[in-house]
């Protein structure tokens, strides 16, 4: 499972809404889905409806499939808990309809929990990207259209990644703190598979329990494909990591991700045919929402700021690159460009006043773009597999960043030279929206510094 078999954090068994908070604000889980907001205050909300996000719809990534497939019980039963703790009437667990064992481990487990099936359903989906955005997600299940820059909240709703359940489960029932993680372990490794991660251990530690790798120059990008970013070695999973791919130094995927800004803009400039196939793909503009990436590559191809509701635009951006990598036909980077933009508005004040309902476009579901269309688009159809779990690491070395999600750092309350345990509090929460931090393997603190808390097993290799 997903997390520590030792603890020294003390979490009530109750689960009254407000003991379910404490016990999974007491283990420090945060959304590892990608976003890491601590899920307690998630959970500090009344809803009708919680969501259980188990649409992985990134491709080659396979940790939530595994763990439904695996672990559906307890991902079940932390979706009941989050129920409780929000007053939720309807619970969904959401997986792709695509991976029929999937579908049916999620149905087995939600009718062993309910077996009339008044309160919990499975939700199947379709197998397209972004299908576990949150915002595309509650429309698919729920047929609610969150509006710009609002949240789940405001269409009665939590959503939460089925790992994040799963941990709750293990917090509230057995006061597990939050350590490890799944990982997919994929691309030219001589073993891809999930494995069970401390959160921590370095990424060149990852590769090679993978068994390695016969690239001479390889590229790690942590996350998927789509929205993942580039790593060194030397980096360490949190607890947001969900994948980890292994390309060679010059695959498109790679590539993509060391174009800066200002290359980009001269390749707009000179390639931009404005035929607005980004702006047909883009999830949220589908929604309704106002986000023009075509116009934003117009506007700043050409040096011209009269359309502002483009620029304005950028603020709504998901970052999901569906513009960039499937989209456009020219290569060029409307992402990367609403990144940019979005950024200097950000530094210069700028306040996007949205608009409190949208309407999505009546092609939304027949324009989403499939997984398998997407994954040979960026040329990775041949690393496609359906992968297994296959155990946990044992890492010598543990370099845990402090920060590990949206939230503010914690507070550490360790000192170096200092002997930890598995599971024991390495940092604190300093405020509401922040997450309790613990050892993610036993052994001597030997560094603090950097945002980072370096810990060597007693024993281990460094
Ligand atoms: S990355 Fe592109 S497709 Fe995705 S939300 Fe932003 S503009 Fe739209
Ligand atoms: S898809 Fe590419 S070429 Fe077409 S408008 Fe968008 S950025 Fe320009």
């Amino acid at each position: 499972m997903t997390t520590a078999s030792a603890t020294q954090t003390t979490i009530s068994k109750a689960t009254s809404a407000e003991s379910i908070r404490a016990a999974v604000s007491a283990a420090g889980i945060v959304g590892m889905g990608g976003g890491g907001f601590p899920t307690h205050v998630k959970l500090d909300a009344q809803v009708d409806s919680v969501i259980a996000n188990g649409a992985e719809c990134e491709p080659l990534l396979w940790s939530d499939k595994a763990l439904v497939l695996r672990h559906a019980d307890e991902v079940v039963d932390g979706l009941v808990l989050a129920m409780e703790a929000t007053g939720a009437g309807r619970g969904y667990l959401g997986v792709k309809a695509a991976y029929p064992d999937v579908v049916a481990s999620a149905e087995a487990a939600i009718h062993r929990a309910d077996p009339s099936g008044t309160r919990l359903s499975v939700a199947r989906l379709p197998n397209v990207y972004p299908a576990g955005d949150e915002f595309t997600l509650v429309q698919q299940v729920l047929g609610r259209t969150i509006s710009e820059t609002a949240l789940p909240l405001s269409q009665d709703v939590v959503v939460s990644n089925v790992a994040s359940l799963a941990a709750v489960s293990a917090a509230v029932r057995s006061a597990r703190p939050s350590t490890d993680r799944f990982v997919t372990v994929t691309g030219f490794v001589r073993s891809p598979g999930i494995y069970q991660v401390p959160v921590g251990t370095r990424l060149s530690d990852v590769v090679t329990a993978a068994g390695g790798t016969d690239l001479e120059r390889p590229a790690l990008v942590t996350g998927g494909p789509m929205m993942g970013r580039l790593a060194g070695p030397g980096d360490s999973v949190s607890k947001t990591t969900s994948g980890l791919l292994v390309l060679p130094d010059d695959h498109h995927v790679v590539r993509a991700r060391r174009v800066d800004p200002l290359s980009a803009l001269h390749l707009a400039r000179a390639a931009c045919c404005a035929c607005g196939e980004c702006t047909e793909v883009c999830p949220r503009n589908l929604l309704g929402h106002r986000i023009f990436p075509d116009r934003l590559m117009r506007g700043m191809a050409s040096g011209l700021t009269g359309d502002v509701e483009a620029y304005a635009g950028a603020m709504l951006c998901c970052e999901c690159g569906l513009c960039t990598e499937y989209g456009c036909p020219m290569g060029l980077d409307p992402r990367g460009m609403n990144i940019e933009v979005k950024r200097r508005l950000r530094e210069s004040g700028f306040v996007f006043q949205p608009k409190t309902e949208s309407t999505p476009s009546s092609y939304w579901r027949i324009k989403q773009v499939p997984v398998p269309r997407l994954t040979a688009r960026l040329g990775l159809s041949d690393l496609v597999a359906h992968l297994e779990l296959v155990g946990r690491l044992d890492p010598g070395v543990v370099r845990i960043a402090i920060r590990q999600g949206s939230g503010a750092a914690p507070k550490v309350v360790v000192e170096e030279g200092q002997q930890v345990r598995v599971g024991q509090v390495l940092a604190e929460p300093t405020g509401r929206i922040s997450a309790a931090l613990h050892a993610s393997i036993t052994g001597r603190i030997e560094r603090i510094e950097s945002g980072f808390i370096e810990i060597h097993r007693a024993g281990g290799a460094a």
